[in-house]
């Protein structure tokens, strides 16, 4: 999921480890948001971002940066200082139902991606639209849907047709709202790690997941002997093998 919904990891990881997340801005305005949240007044959150940047930032260039900053920096002022975390979105049984009944896998899937997202921009927005404002792109990524452009433009009507979403009336907007949310019911899935996602929804339907047992990653059981996911099945690997080494080398000097 490209979106983030942890602003608070997000500040945490800026300042304990200097990280700057590749949406430069996001981090900046976090950071700045952060520092008004501490009852700093603009010229010290002003200050603060200023050496956060010529510390962290490659090549800062004070002056190139000077306009963005104080534009940001007044502008977070007057808005609300408290950072997102979105921790878990929730998904009712009878949200999970409706997306079942349309009994196609590669609608249903695009259905719980739509409505996962439109939890998390009520989140954010702090509304209950259920507008997802987000580009067609990433919902078929998190969708794990492989579609070229046109027939992406085909699945997403379909959706529309049968009533799931609906567009907005601005066509300069990609943004759709979805209809068929029901928040007032038992929870069906609790989607606390967003990474793979819809995987949640494929073992809800009965397909056999798991998740690697070092870093908790979901993925498909594609055979009872797999254990770790594709990133930590080579960690291991290059572990065993410095183990082995090592153990040859000091079996080596015995002799
Ligand atoms: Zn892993």
């Amino acid at each position: 999921m490209k979106l983030i919904i942890n602003e608070k990891e997000l500040v945490h990881k800026a300042l304990t480890e200097g990280f700057i997340h590749q949406k430069t801005s996001k981090t900046i305005t976090c950071l700045i948001k952060y520092y008004y949240s501490l009852g700093m007044n603009r010229q010290q959150a002003r200050e603060a971002i200023e050496q956060f940047m010529h510390e962290h930032y490659p090549h800062f260039n004070s002056v190139k940066w000077q306009d963005t900053l104080d534009r940001w920096v007044k502008s977070i002022e007057k808005q609300e200082h408290s950072l997102l975390e979105i921790k878990e979105v929730v998904i009712t049984r009878k949200e999970l139902e409706y997306i079942r009944s349309l009994n196609s896998l590669v609608h249903e899937k695009l259905a719980f991606v739509y409505l996962l997202y439109s939890k998390i921009f009520n989140r954010m927005n702090g509304n209950d639209s259920y507008w997802v404002n987000t580009p067609r792109s990433d919902i078929f990524k998190d969708a794990k849907v492989t579609a070229n452009s046109v027939k992406q433009g085909l699945l997403v009507n379909d959706l529309i047709t049968i009533g799931a979403i609906e567009p907005t009336l601005n066509t300069k907007k990609l943004s759709k709202r979805v209809l068929f949310a029901n928040d007032q019911d038992d929870a069906g899935i609790t989607v606390r790690d967003f990474r793979n996602f819809i995987y949640f929804y494929l073992e809800w339907r009965g397909e056999k997941i798991m998740s690697c047992s070092s870093c908790g990653l979901l993925l498909r059981q594609t055979s009872n002997r797999k254990k770790y996911c594709g990133e930590c099945s080579k960690a291991k690997q290059k572990e065993w093998q410095r183990k082995s080494m090592k153990k040859r080398r000091e079996h080596e000097l015995v002799k």
